[in-house]
C-alpha cells in the first residue's frame, strides 16, 4: 500500500502532556467499515501493546484513558464494526477485553480494558491515496500507576456529556387533571447491548427488544389520554445512567420507569419483577443486577471517578423521604397491574437494590424487568407482540391506579 498522507496524533508521551488531541477532521465523509481480518491487537516486546485497525476510509477519532479500572477509550466518527469479534481482535495478553458499538448518534466507541497501566506512545492514521483505505496504529507502552492516574480522564465535550449544571426554570404547575409526564427509560443501548441470548429465530438482544417495548408502551400510555411520555433514548445508542436521570429532571418528569429484560443465572429468574432503590439489596440476584448495570457504564467507557458515591449519600436526602414511599407505592401498583393481566410475575415480584438509575431524589422511580431473557418461557413471551401488549396494558392500569391513590394521599398530607 502506498502511503502519501500520514499524520501523527501523538496524544501524550511518557513525560506526559495531559489531554487528548482531536484528530484532523476535514476531508472525511460517509461511514467507515472495519476490516476485521486485517485488524489485530498484539503484545509488543517491551511489554506493551500494538493496536492495528484497518478501515475502509479515514475517520476523525480521539482517544483518552480512564482509571479504576484502567481503560483506553477510542471514539470514531463513525465506524461500522460488523464482522469484528473481540476473540479475533485480541491476540495478546495486554488488552483483556474489547467492547465496541455506537456511543452517541454519529460516533462509535471502542473501550479496551488494559491488563496494566499503559500510555499511548504513538498514534498514526495512514491513508492510501488511491484506495482511501486507512490504517490506524496505536503503540501502547507500560507506565507507572501514578503516571497513568495523572493523565487519565475523559475530555469535556458538550456533544456527549451531561448537560452542564444550570438553574432550570421551574416546571410550570399543571392542573391536577393534566396528563402526568412519564419518562420511559429503555435500558442499555449502543456499545452496551445488555443481555444477549439465542432463540429459535436468531439472537435476541436486550437493548433492541426493550426499545421496541418502550415505544409500544409509550403509545399505550399516550393513547389513554392520562399520560405524556418521553424516552431517554429513541435509537440504538449509549446513554449513561447519570444522563438518564439528568434527562428526566430536565424534562420535569412526574415518574421515571426504567425498562429491562436482563439475563440472570442466580436464583429463579423468571417472571416480571419491579425494583425500587434501597441501600440494602432485598436479595443477591437484585444486588448483582444493580452491580452489573453500573459495570455496563464502566465497560462503555464512562468516567465515574467524579461520582464517587452515586447512591448512598442520596438516600439521606430530605426529598427522598417523601419520594421513597411514592416509589414503593408505584412499584406495588405496577406489580398488581401486570399480575392482573396474567403476568407471569416472579415469585418475589417486588424487590430492591442500589440501582444507580433510580437515584433521582424527587421523582418516583422504578425499574421493571418485564421478564428475563435467560428464562425460555419469558424469552418466548417477550418475542410475542400480543403478550407485550398485555403487559403494556398492565403497566398502564398500574400507573392509573397509582395516580389516583397518590393524588388522594397527597391531598391528605396537605390538609
Ligand atoms: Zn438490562
Amino acid at each position: 500500500m502506498s502511503r502519501v498522507f500520514t499524520f501523527m496524533a501523538l496524544i501524550w508521551g511518557l513525560a506526559g502532556q495531559a489531554g487528548p488531541v482531536q484528530a484532523q477532521t476535514q476531508g472525511f465523509s460517509g461511514l467507515a467499515r472495519i476490516d476485521a481480518a486485517a485488524s489485530r491487537i498484539t503484545d509488543t516486546e517491551d511489554g506493551g501493546a500494538l493496536i492495528a485497525f484497518s478501515l475502509s476510509q479515514g475517520v476523525p477519532y480521539r482517544l483518552f484513558t480512564l482509571n479504576d479500572p484502567a481503560r483506553l477509550v477510542l471514539d470514531f466518527q463513525e465506524v461500522d464494526w460488523r464482522g469484528l469479534t473481540s476473540e479475533d481482535l485480541l491476540q495478546g495478553e495486554q488488552i483483556t477485553r474489547a467492547q465496541f458499538g455506537t456511543y452517541v448518534p454519529g460516533w462509535s466507541r471502542m473501550v479496551l480494558a488494559l491488563a496494566q497501566p499503559m500510555a499511548v506512545r504513538g498514534a498514526a492514521l495512514d491513508i492510501d491515496v488511491v484506495t482511501a483505505r486507512a490504517d490506524l496504529r496505536l503503540d501502547l507502552t507500560p507506565v507507572s500507576a501514578e503516571v497513568f492516574a495523572a493523565h487519565a480522564g475523559a475530555p469535556t465535550d458538550p456533544r456527549w456529556d451531561l448537560p452542564a449544571a444550570e438553574v432550570l426554570p421551574p416546571v410550570p404547575k399543571r392542573s391536577p387533571d393534566a396528563p402526568l409526564l412519564v419518562v420511559l427509560d429503555p435500558g442499555h443501548g449502543g456499545i452496551d447491548p445488555g443481555a444477549e441470548v439465542m432463540s429459535d429465530t436468531g439472537a435476541v438482544i436486550e437493548k433492541d427488544l426493550i426499545l421496541g417495548f418502550a415505544i409500544e408502551l409509550g403509545e399505550v400510555l399516550v393513547r389513554s389520554g392520562r399520560f405524556q411520555v418521553q424516552l431517554t433514548r429513541d435509537g440504538d445508542y449509549f446513554v449513561s445512567l447519570e444522563r438518564r436521570i439528568a434527562l428526566a429532571h430536565r424534562a420535569g418528569a412526574d415518574l421515571f420507569v426504567s425498562l429491562h429484560a436482563d439475563a440472570l443465572s442466580e436464583g429463579l429468574a423468571h417472571g416480571a419483577t419491579v425494583h425500587v432503590l434501597s441501600r440494602e439489596a432485598s436479595d443477591v440476584a437484585s444486588a448483582k443486577l444493580a452491580e452489573r448495570h453500573d459495570r455496563s457504564d464502566l465497560l462503555a467507557g464512562v468516567d465515574l471517578s467524579d461520582s464517587d458515591d452515586r447512591v448512598t449519600g442520596v438516600l439521606l436526602d430530605l426529598a427522598r423521604q417523601e419520594t421513597q414511599p411514592r416509589s414503593d407505592a408505584l412499584a406495588r401498583a405496577l406489580v398488581d397491574g401486570m399480575a392482573n393481566q396474567g403476568g407471569p410475575m416472579n415469585r418475589r415480584s417486588l424487590r430492591s437494590a442500589g440501582f444507580s438509575v433510580l437515584k433521582a431524589a424527587d421523582i418516583p422511580s422504578v425499574l421493571i424487568e418485564i421478564g428475563f431473557l435467560s428464562s425460555p418461557r419469558d424469552l418466548q413471551n417477550l418475542q410475542d407482540p400480543q403478550w407485550r401488549a398485555q403487559m403494556a396494558r398492565g403497566i398502564l392500569n398500574g400507573l392509573v391506579n397509582w395516580r389516583e391513590e397518590d393524588t388522594a394521599l397527597r391531598a391528605l398530607v396537605r390538609q
